[in-house]
């Protein structure tokens, strides 16, 4: 009798994939250590929180918890519709806005097919993509060198464009990165994309990334047909445990995502949530003031140190240890604080820090400041 062998089951596209690392939950290091003073700044969520109102929508639909939401999302979208100034029939909404890049994936790729993408982007784009048999075409990124060191070289992914090419995908800013394009770039580049191929601009950071003046890409939308903007209310609306973003595109693309969809892939809680989170410009004003702020404690703290950061426009920093990055990251752990290694995204000698609020940052500088003291050379 042979083994059972799930693996073999699998299509040869699922086979192939290695599963999504996500950032070590504050209760896993609080189990594993027997610690109780935990900070986590690894998965870019935002240190302030929800928007009170939100939390008071969540609480008045609970007792609605046994109903099924309202597929359409209806009241959901007429909010979006009137703040973006985007008809409704444009928005699609997702658990997530990983969701929405699935069903971007889903809807339009195919064994055949090929989506681009830049070396360390999101690693939810290759999953998405490879998942579905379509080849993916990983584009080198801009040099450690340049202006915008490890950022898109979107000269080099537009040229990478054949006529198989259905999706292409710039995060902007960038995860895990924070680097991110000039409006006049990345214009340029949306323009000269063919129409057979969907360029998905993935603004999840665009709340912090105004401040860095990235563009709002859902201005364009009219210009340009063939754009899909994916946002999301899990960074600066603090709602990342709900599962909610969006896609704004053509009406037609939407068309095609909502086949693939789930009919009730957004929860009722999330749709309360998001809805009411949206109307509270105050308390996003002041948690990306704060974190703006931060980032640049951060940024500075860690240049003090002789730590180089890659430029962000989000609300983490990219920084540079050199081939004591694993080390310090262990050390860290044992302090209890939790950063993001990024190994996996081809940068082992860097860590992703996620801002925290001013007393948690403040304790990791403290803390690297004393492990670098103590680990010479770490930062070469
Ligand atoms: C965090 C993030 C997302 C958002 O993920 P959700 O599924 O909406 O929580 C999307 N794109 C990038 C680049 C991100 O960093």
């Amino acid at each position: 009798m042979s083994a059972f062998d799930a693996a073999s089951l699998a299509s040869a596209a699922v086979h192939g994939l290695a599963p999504y690392v996500p950032g070590k939950p504050v209760a896993e290091l609080a189990r594993e250590l027997g610690l109780d003073d935990i900070v986590k700044l690894a998965s870019n969520e935002n240190a302030s929180g929800p928007s009170p109102r939100a939390i008071a929508a969540m609480q008045a639909a609970l007792p609605d918890a046994w109903i099924y939401p309202d597929g359409s999302g209806h009241d959901l979208k007429r909010s979006l519709s009137r703040r973006l100034g985007v008809d409704p029939a444009r928005l699609t909404l997702g658990n997530g806005s990983n969701d929405v890049l699935v069903l971007l994936a889903e809807a339009f790729l195919a064994p055949g097919t090929e989506a681009v993408y830049s070396q360390y982007c999101f690693a939810v784009y290759p999953i998405a993509v490879r998942a579905t048999g379509a080849h993916g075409v990983e584009i080198p990124a801009l040099a450690r060198t340049h202006a915008m060191p490890l950022g898109h070289d979107l000269s080099a992914m537009l040229a990478a464009i054949t006529p198989r090419t259905r999706l292409v995908f710039v995060a902007n800013p960038n995860n895990p990165t924070g680097t991110w394009a000039s409006a006049d770039e990345l214009r340029r580049f949306v323009a000269a994309v063919p129409r057979h191929t969907l360029v998905i601009v993935d603004e999840a950071y665009f709340e912090y990334a105004v401040a860095s003046g990235c563009q709002n890409a859902i201005e364009w939308l009219d210009a340009y047909p063939h754009l899909v903007v994916v946002r999301t209310f899990s960074k600066a609306y603090g709602l990342a445990g709900l599962r909610a973003g969006f896609a704004v595109s053509h009406a037609g693309v939407a068309d095609m995502l909502n086949r693939v969809r789930q009919p009730f892939n957004m929860n009722l809680l999330a749709l309360a949530a998001a809805e009411a989170a949206l109307e509270d410009d105050e308390h996003l004003r002041r948690s990306v003031d704060l974190a703006v702020r931060e980032r640049q404690v951060l940024e500075r703290g860690l240049g003090a140190m002789g730590v180089r950061t890659i430029p962000s426009a989000g609300n983490f920093v990219l920084a540079e240890f050199g081939a004591r990055a694993g080390d310090i990251d262990r050390a860290l752990l044992q302090q209890g604080i939790i950063v993001r290694p990024v190994a996996n995204y081809g940068l082992p000698n860097h860590l992703r820090i996620t801002v925290g609020l001013p007393p948690q940052n403040a304790r990791l500088l403290e803390v690297l400041r004393h492990l670098l003291a103590s680990t010479p050379g770490a930062q070469s």
